[in-house]
């Protein structure tokens, strides 16, 4: 999961602050630059681009033998050893499971819908994630719910209760429309709950029968409602039939398999620094993917390029700090393994340097997210400098809810999110077609490299990439990024607000 908006918008304008901010040569001489061939490499990004690395065996492991692999699946198990035993070959110090509280446990079993009247036809239809099963096959009258805005459940009244609901959707086609979609998801859930319909037929943003797994909650809790992704071209169908006045009335079986609190585990490597070794770099990737594709582009990818840079860093001279890598997982149900890592290392977050995410695909790395903290551009751009020529050192001070930065956010400590091309991200987000086929390897091998760079740059740097803020500061990101608001618009404000998540 990840989502912000307006990327393109924000991405140019920040490139060209930082451009002119550290002097580097404006994007148009840049692009150049690119073209020429670059100076040699740092050591670092050549023993991840040299015939050792093994980014191609492991993604494809991980995505063709163990598949997609949602949390609390079998898969997930099978991706926690996998995750446990690439780092072992990577030569890393130590690598351990760690547990962590999830609100409830998830998988999808199967969802089968069908028009009975006036003529039968069948529907293709995935649940949403965290959603609940329906009992045994529900049968109602299909209603028309509009944008599934509070108003037009309003406008359905009494006809609402008992129905299943049809919600048209426009086509997604950028990270706007996108973030929409999640923005609009708990009004969506509130208004179809308080309108007494039995279930929600949400039709798909994308065209061409392609299903995706979705969310609609971001605490990791099942939701009160069964709510099913019909495929775009049944959706639209339906929505013709029902404009032109036909009394529709369709089946619907949703089984997921929900159970309670249970223990969530994320694959936990380091590599001791030789000189702070309390001092904590630390790079991570989301291991858990939804489960119709094979988690491919999200986001395999970026757990075998953490596993490639602690491979190439435990190849070459110890870090001065330690270096952690952690596969999260949970992430897709509410960024549950994130915040657990960081609830159960509380005691030591004084001690991060930097925390890095990578969670946008194969996407050509454009440099760093860094989530609003503009003090760290000298740092940052010293760490980054290797990587300049290849346009990679970027920093966009934009501050994103949606990846495993957000609770490091929360507690003050630099965070940076791998800020890449997302152009052949969207297509697949989430969806049937997330499969290995659709992956650029030598895009993925080349953000590795820039990855090792930045993380033994920032490990190895005689000062720390930034200081940890206070409350206060925290509160004035969260409020001046307009995170704030989506907090409060996901239900996660509480928390923050009563102090049970981020610094007190
Ligand atoms: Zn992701």
């Amino acid at each position: 999961m990840i989502m912000r908006p307006g990327i393109r918008r924000f991405g140019i304008v920040a490139l060209a602050a930082a451009s002119v901010l550290s002097g580097a040569p404006a994007p148009a001489a840049r692009r150049k630059a690119a073209a020429a061939p670059a100076a040699a490499p740092p050591a670092i990004a050549a023993e991840v681009l040299s015939t050792r690395s093994r980014m191609d065996d492991d993604l494809r492991t991980l995505c063709d033998e163990i598949g997609g692999r949602a949390t609390g699946s079998r898969a997930y198990e099978a991706a926690l050893e996998w995750g446990k035993e690439a780092f072992r070959r990577a030569k890393v110090d130590s690598v351990e499971l760690e547990s962590y509280d999830a609100p409830a446990k998830w998988e999808g079993v199967r969802a089968a819908a069908s028009v009975l009247q006036p003529r039968r036809f069948p529907l293709r239809v995935v649940s949403f994630g965290n959603a609940p099963s329906t009992r045994g096959t529900l049968m109602a009258k299909l209603v028309d719910a509009g944008n599934g805005t509070r108003s037009d459940f309003d406008r359905l009244g009494t006809r609402a209760r008992g129905a299943i609901a049809l919600v048209r959707t426009k086509p997604m086609t950028s990270f706007d429309d996108l973030f929409a979609e999640y923005l609009a998801g708990p009004e969506m859930l509130k208004a179809a709950q308080a309108g007494g319909v039995a279930a929600v037929l949400f039709t798909s943003t994308r065209p061409r029968d392609l299903l995706y797994r979705h969310t609609i909650t971001f605490d990791g809790t099942i939701i009160p409602l069964p709510i099913a992704q019909v495929a775009r071209e049944d959706g639209l169908r339906l929505a013709r039939l029902l404009e032109r006045g036909l009394d529709l009335t369709v089946s619907l079986e949703i089984e997921n398999q929900v159970g309670g609190p249970w223990k969530g585990k994320n694959v936990v490597a380091e590599i001791r620094g030789s000189e702070k070794p309390d001092e904590i770099v630390l790079l991570g990737a989301h291991l858990d993917s939804w489960d119709l594709g094979t988690g491919a582009l999200d986001n395999g990818v970026n757990c075998a390029l953490v596993v490639e840079v602690a491979r190439a860093i435990a190849s070459g001279p110890r870090p001065k700090r330690t270096v952690r890598f952690v596969l999260f997982t949970g992430e897709e149900n509410g960024l549950l393994g994130s915040r657990g890592y960081v609830a159960a290392h509380e005691a030591e977050m004084d001690r991060y340097d930097a925390v890095l995410i990578h969670d946008i695909g194969d996407g050509r790395i454009l440099g760093y997210f860094t989530d609003g903290r503009p003090d760290i551009h000298g740092s940052l751009g010293q760490a980054l400098a290797p990587v300049s020529g290849w346009g990679a050192a970027g920093m966009n001070d934009e501050a994103i809810l949606g990846t495993d930065n957000f609770d490091f956010l929360l507690e003050g400590v630099p965070n940076l999110i791998a800020n890449q091309e997302t152009a052949r991200y969207l297509a697949d987000y989430h969806a049937a077609s997330d499969t290995l086929d659709k992956v650029d390897m030598a895009q993925a091998r080349k953000n590795a490299a820039i990855a090792a760079v930045a993380v033994s740059g920032i490990a190895n740097a005689p000062t720390r990439l930034g200081r940890r803020q206070s409350r206060a500061e925290i509160s004035q990101v969260l409020e001046k990024s307009g995170i704030a608001d989506q907090m409060r618009t996901y239900g996660l404000w509480a928390d923050w607000e009563s102090g049970r998540r981020g610094r007190r």
